[in-house]
């Protein structure tokens, strides 16, 4: 049976002509740095976001984790939005990777204000305080529904990290569909974020891989914490020539993905089980139900049709769209959608 998936869009396959270019590739030894389709994959992505140099590693995590851990020391901190998933969803690996406490701002859909952040810097030269290191962003964010910020509202945060003498690093798990709704050119970011994490394992639709970017020196002090953490991989080449075919390919169709998500936002809209839906600005789609159904009775109806989406907390569900999603599920999903809609009772 045909299962369609909108749980998140970490779960796409290798399309045959990925699988095709993967096995093709010419790969050598990476903790080396000979593995040239690797070398590839890190130069191509720092030159489209106009940093200097990138790192390869097995996922978005780590990525995140090191450029925390090469940004901070114990006794400082970090600021990011309350929902960022750099505090929710790496298990305390700010604590446990970097000793550094983190100050959590009560941002708008995870966008945080600069004078939010602002207010969150420590007083220096304190004792009584963690000394403020770093302010992280996430674009997309995750539990604001996809919302993204502009590069202009990027640009105003940037400004009071420099001025407070902060670096800024980007969680961008999915800033290609930032990029894309915004119309942005990635090589832009270049000039605000001291480091960078992207990930292709996401609807970008490699199997394995994230891309960590920064200066050179940055780069090769972030090299050393992957080694530490295990994240050294040897003929990882397989894995970046899908990264690489993912680049080429699979950006500027997000657009289906986020017209997709349109599409649903329109029909729960008109669903007498929502109670409301976060504006959909990109491949998320984050509903509230009323009391017709608890979240959990709505992901079993809808797995009795063959549909899987997550439980995003009490009444919240969440799907996301993405590559493996084709016309005729959409179809079946709109249709199931309807269905759901609860006639009232005449007697
Ligand atoms: C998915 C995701 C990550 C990284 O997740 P991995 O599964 O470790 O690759 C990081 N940040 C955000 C916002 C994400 O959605």
């Amino acid at each position: 049976m045909l299962i369609t998936d909108l749980r998140s869009d970490t779960v796409t396959k290798p399309t045959p002509e990925m699988k095709e270019y993967m096995f093709a590739a010419i790969v050598g030894d990476d903790v080396y740095q000979e593995d040239p389709t690797v070398n590839a994959l890190e130069a191509k992505a720092a030159a489209m976001f106009g940093l200097e140099a990138g790192l390869f590693c097995p996922s978005g995590t780590m990525t995140n984790q090191i450029a925390i851990k090469a940004h901070t020391e114990p006794l400082t901190e970090v600021i990011c939005d309350q929902t960022a998933h750099i505090y929710q969803y790496e298990g305390g690996g700010i604590a446990f990777n970097s000793s550094a406490s983190v100050a959590l701002v009560q941002g708008e859909r995870g966008k945080m204000k600069p004078a939010q952040v602002e207010y969150y810097i420590r007083p220096l030269n304190n004792i009584h305080f963690p000394e403020t290191k770093l302010v992280a962003l996430e674009n997309t964010c995750n539990k604001g529904g996809g919302s993204f910020y502009t590069l202009n509202e990027i640009a105003a945060i940037a400004e009071v990290c420099q001025r407070h003498n902060l670096a800024l690093h980007l969680d961008g798990a999915r800033v290609f569909n930032a990029l894309v709704a915004a119309n942005e050119n990635p090589v832009d970011y270049g000039k605000y974020f001291d480091s960078i994490s992207i990930c292709i394992s996401k609807g970008l639709g490699a199997p394995v891989g994230s891309v960590l970017l920064g200066s050179r020196e940055f780069i090769s002090r972030s090299r050393r914490i992957r080694k530490v953490l295990g994240g050294g991989m040897r003929q990882a080449g397989y894995l970046a020539a899908a990264c690489n075919y993912a680049l080429d390919n699979h950006v500027e169709r997000l657009q289906e993905d986020h017209r997709k998500a349109k599409a649903f936002e329109e029909i729960l809209l008109q669903s007498n089980y929502v109670e409301s839906v976060l504006p959909v600005e990109t491949n998320i789609v984050i509903f509230k139900l009323n009391s017709m159904y608890t979240d959990a009775a709505f992901v079993q109806a809808l797995a009795n049709e063959n549909i899987r989406a997550s439980s995003f907390g009490p009444q919240m569900i969440r799907f996301v769209t993405h590559l493996d999603i084709t016309d005729e599920m959409m179809n079946h999903v709109i249709q199931v959608l309807k269905s759901l809609n609860k006639q009232a009772v005449t007697v």
